[in-house]
């Protein structure tokens, strides 16, 4: 399989979905065509909330839904596990550096964004204006402040072993937390912000170490954890509850 088609990111020709109806449910299933793929693969992806089906080059799409239909009772069980899209509007828990904040709105209030402690020790994240920019405010709040808090601990682990950054950006990632390029361009989810600041720090140590080893060899391992002494709680941390940083700021 030539190596593009292993990326995660790699978005194959456009193929048909089947809709699993019951009076209960209507379950989309998004079906992936993969040249080498020898049988038939379900996967419920909780960050998309879809469901996709992997199947091999010739297979027929009637045979896709016969598929899917007999593993309807699993993908349901699973589609229903997944925590339920926080929106940012007034009242909405949203995290911050791991700890929850109630978002308020203050709409005579000057300023944009800012955090605070209520009459009740309750953190609250306040955002000014008029209610349709809530939303919008909040999501622009974040992103900000997960660039300059990975900007920080990018540039002190880069001094820390002595490499060059490029540049730091945050983008709205599924599959990976962190990337670095070749060149030292370094890219994160914004949605970091949302987690411990021991995870945010950590990954930022993951991205920074690949400028001297390009790879998860031993040494990349063994430098990463000199940087960060947080290395395995913050990998442990991710896959427990990393998914669930997904769920925030839907549409
Ligand atoms: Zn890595």
């Amino acid at each position: 399989m030539p190596r593009s088609l292993r990326r995660v990111d790699f978005a194959p020709p456009r193929e048909p979905s089947i809709v699993l109806s019951s009076p209960h449910e209507t379950i989309c299933v998004n079906l992936r065509r993969v040249p080498g793929a020898k049988r038939f693969t379900l996967r419920v992806r909780s960050a998309k909330r879809d469901v996709v089906l992997t199947m091999p080059w010739r297979a027929s799409v009637s045979s896709a839904r016969e598929f899917a239909e007999r593993h309807r009772d699993w993908i349901g069980a699973r589609m229903r596990r997944i925590p339920a899209p926080v929106r940012f509007e007034p009242g909405a828990i949203v995290p911050l550096f791991g700890e929850p904040h109630e978002i308020a709105h203050r709409e005579g209030a000057r300023g944009v964004v800012w955090t605070e402690v209520g009459d009740n020790g309750e953190r609250l994240l306040c955002v000014a204006g008029r209610g349709e920019h809530v939303a919008r405010r909040v999501a622009e709040f974040l992103r900000r402040e997960a660039l300059k808090r990975l900007r920080q601990s990018v540039l002190a682990h880069a001094s820390a072993i002595g490499v060059v950054i490029q540049r730091v950006t945050v983008r709205d990632t599924i599959s990976r937390w962190g990337s670095c390029s070749v060149s030292g361009a370094l890219s994160f989810s914004w949605r970091l912000v949302m987690a411990p600041e021991f995870v945010l720090d950590y990954l930022a140590a993951h991205e920074v170490a690949h400028r001297r080893h390009h790879n998860h060899s031993p040494e990349f391992w063994a430098l990463t954890k000199s940087m960060s002494a947080a290395t395995d709680k913050a990998e442990a941390w991710l896959k427990a509850r990393g998914s669930e940083l997904h769920r925030y700021g839907a549409e």
